[in-house]
């Protein structure tokens, strides 16, 4: 009979991604799940996010998840009965390049494989659904009704009262200091109150202290964190509640009202990243060393926003938003078990979109802890696929921003 000492299964981390995957374990009868976060539920990484549901991603893989998040939104009500504060909005994508351009008609395609609503529309229909947009009549743009996004947080709760109701345990206010190990195989964890949970399967879902912890029994994470950031302006009148997000590929920028304000995030021009091991436990407040008040991020990118949001001139930026989020070198999170080490799990370096995949993340890796057939194959999250690595080296680390500076989706 699993207890909360001896569960089945710990998850370390209650961000999104350990809430959502406790929900879809909890799905499991009889299943013994703890879940076990150093602060409360979803504070971290996951706060941050600008919470972007695009449903068409660069992997039919990645859209398959995506398209999960969506299906567990609309399964999940909030405490009182309500659904979920989805900001069904839509979103537009638009370019005038033409690397823009192609991205576009790719996204177009990938949407009809998906059965995605998706419609070309004109440069004018473009600015009349976001008329804080600027662009001219060349200019390409796809409205795929159906996107949108919540808030994180909400959503993280989500997950974590339907576990809790569903009999999974949640410790609060306590740390992981160790993995326990007998041979090959991870046998559970220890707190740092000295107090030992053993479990069949440990998932390392610690957000971007996933690996500092993996480093523990020898397992090199191909993941970093880098950068993401975003500034939100005061209320201004082109600004309507409910327009659309808005990607701009040609200035690696997005674009979304928040509070009658406008929320725009770019694409860093250089590298900002951290060494694993320098993260601090709390990442409240946390500001990378380099551009800590993202201010020349904002003037590299200044000119190329303003082509296409001429509206930014206008505007008057009251926040500014910084923190970090996990890349891997090719954008894919990094998913399931390390050959060659038993009863250890990973679910992380979601690359910017661990909200968006929130759910399908949830569903993959119940089904991998549990042996059941993955609804989506599960081969492009590997944790060995980019060979052998050292997840510490400034070179491998260098890697992982790159794949930030290349992302264009939103
Ligand atoms: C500025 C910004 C904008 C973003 N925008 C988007 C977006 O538009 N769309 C999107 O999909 N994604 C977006 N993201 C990415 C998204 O926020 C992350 O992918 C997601 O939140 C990752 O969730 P997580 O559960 O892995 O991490 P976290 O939320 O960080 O959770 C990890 C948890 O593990 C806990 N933990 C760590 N170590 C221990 C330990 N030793 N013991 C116990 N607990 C521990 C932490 O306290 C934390 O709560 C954005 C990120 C940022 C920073």
């Amino acid at each position: 009979m699993p207890t909360t000492h001896h569960p089945d299964v710990v998850i370390i981390g209650g961000g999104i991604l350990g809430c959502a995957i406790a929900r879809y374990l909890s799905q499991t009868p009889g299943l013994g799940i703890v879940v076990v976060e150093r602060h409360g539920l979803g504070e971290q990484t996951t706060s941050h996010a600008a919470a972007l549901l695009t449903r068409v991603r660069p992997h039919r893989v990645q859209t398959a998840m995506v398209m999960e998040t969506f299906r567990a939104i609309d399964e999940l009500k909030s405490n009182v009965g309500e659904p979920l504060p989805l900001k069904k909005v839509g979103s537009l994508q638009v370019s005038a390049k033409p690397d823009g351009r192609q991205q576009i008609e790719q996204t177009a395609q990938r949407a009809e494989e998906a059965g995605v609503l998706a419609e070309r529309i004109s440069a004018n229909e473009a600015m009349r659904l976001a008329p804080w947009l600027e662009v001219t009549p060349d200019t390409s743009a796809l409205w795929l009704p159906d996107d949108g996004y919540i808030d994180p947080y909400t959503l993280c709760q989500a997950y974590a009262a339907e576990a809790r109701r569903n009999g999974a345990r949640f410790l609060l206010k306590r740390t992981v200091s160790d993995l326990l190990q007998q041979g090959t195989k991870v046998t559970g964890v220890r707190l740092s109150n000295g107090q030992a949970i053993s479990a069949g399967t440990v998932i390392d879902a610690a957000g971007p202290w996933s690996t500092t912890l993996a480093m523990r029994v020898g397992i090199h994470l191909g993941m970093a964190p880098v950068r993401s950031h975003y500034w939100i302006s005061s209320p201004h009148p082109k600004i309507s509640t409910h327009g659309p997000m808005t990607i701009l590929p040609d200035s690696g920028a997005y674009a979304r009202p928040e509070v009658g304000g406008l929320l725009f995030g770019l694409r860093d021009p250089q590298a900002v990243v951290a060494h694993p091991e320098s993260l601090p436990d709390s990442l409240q407040g946390f500001r990378f060393d380099t551009d800590p008040t993202g201010d020349l991020a904002l003037e590299s990118g200044y000119e190329a926003l303003r082509g296409q949001l001429a509206v930014l001139d206008e505007l008057q930026l009251a926040h500014y938003v910084s923190n970090v989020s996990s890349y891997t070198p090719d954008g894919f999170a990094l998913l399931g078990p390390m050959p060659g080490i038993e009863g250890f799990i990973a679910a992380t370096g979601c690359s910017g979109g661990g909200i968006g995949m929130s759910a399908g993340i949830g569903r993959l890796v119940a089904e991998l802890t549990t042996n059941q057939s993955p609804f989506v194959p599960p081969e492009p999250f590997r944790l060995d696929r980019f060979g052998v690595i050292d997840s510490y080296s400034p070179d491998f680390i260098r890697r992982c921003a790159e794949a930030r500076a290349r992302k264009r989706t939103g």
